[in-house]
């Protein structure tokens, strides 16, 4: 369904990402997501990579000018109803985001945390990851790292000199937090209590890279019950998950779905991916 019926336009988001020359991951993957949930898709692009399935030769980060005014020219042409972030490569773009989203507060935003790929190549500097905790972890309606993201964010977050200082006024203090998240593991439950103290609105926490029989991701907000959406692991390597995932929760609440759905419909989308992935990598 390319619009939104009764004469309506669909939905449209705009996915703020890197361009992967494989297609395993990127932009290539944002846009396949988006088309599959029948939203329109408009680009601000932030890095060319030259990849193959299993490393990262080159990367060419676009002027962060170039980045706001991509960004700037697709709020003008049409409304957008939700950001998805991806790979930002350099704080300084990391900045120029935020301070183009700063006009768009209402926006919802889907920040997937791209900090190294899975071949080993930081996709994202140390700066700009001091810069993305700062600026843009308080601005997402929802971010989606995996296991050893969460770890670096929460790092990151310890390591900044001025984190305590820097968190919104009126956070609960991540002790606080960490006693609303029961039932979640201690590995999982401190560093997200620092990042929820922080001023993120709420966290999914993928578990693909943990071990078991199931993925189990976990949806946490302060002051809720954890939320567990689990899927059986298959035995199927795909790149590009962490991409799709947010683009298809992006997709969600550019449709005005809640989170739990956004989320809920997301997962579902990613292991009907996975059931018929046909370009399987090694
Ligand atoms: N390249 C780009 C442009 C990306 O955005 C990402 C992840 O978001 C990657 C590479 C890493 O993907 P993978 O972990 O599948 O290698």
């Amino acid at each position: 369904r390319a619009y939104g019926g009764q004469g309506r336009p669909a939905p449209r988001v705009l996915v703020i990402a890197g361009a992967d020359s494989s297609g395993g991951a990127g932009v290539a993957r944002d846009l396949e997501t988006l088309s599959a949930f029948g939203v329109r898709a408009c680009l601000a692009v932030t890095a060319v990579t030259a990849q193959t399935h299993r490393e990262v030769t080159e990367i060419s980060a676009v002027a962060p000018a170039l980045v706001a005014e991509q960004m700037r020219t697709a709020f003008a042409a049409d409304a957008v109803h939700a950001v998805k972030i991806g790979m930002l490569a350099t704080s300084g773009t990391v900045a120029a985001v935020a301070d183009a989203l700063d006009a768009w507060p209402d926006v919802p935003v889907v920040l997937d945390p791209v900090i190294a790929s899975s071949s080993g190549r930081l996709l994202l500097s140390e700066d700009g990851l001091a810069t993305l905790l700062q600026r843009l972890l308080p601005r997402a309606t929802l971010v989606t790292p995996n296991l050893p993201e969460l770890g670096l964010l929460a790092a990151g977050l310890a390591a900044a000199p001025d984190a305590s200082r820097s968190a919104p006024k009126g956070a609960p203090a991540a002790r606080e937090n960490a006693a609303g998240l029961q039932g979640v593991s201690a590995a999982i439950a401190s560093p997200a209590a620092r990042l929820l103290a922080h001023g993120a609105a709420a966290l999914l926490v993928k578990g693909g890279h943990d071990e078991g029989d199931e993925a189990i991701d976990c949806l946490l907000r302060t002051g809720q019950p954890a939320q567990r959406f689990a899927s059986a692991r298959l035995p199927v390597s795909l790149r590009g998950t962490g991409c799709m995932l947010a683009s298809a929760i992006a997709a969600g609440l550019a449709r005005s779905e809640d989170l739990t759905d956004a989320v809920s419909q997301g997962k579902a989308y990613l292991t009907r991916r996975f059931e018929v992935a046909e370009n399987l990598c090694v």
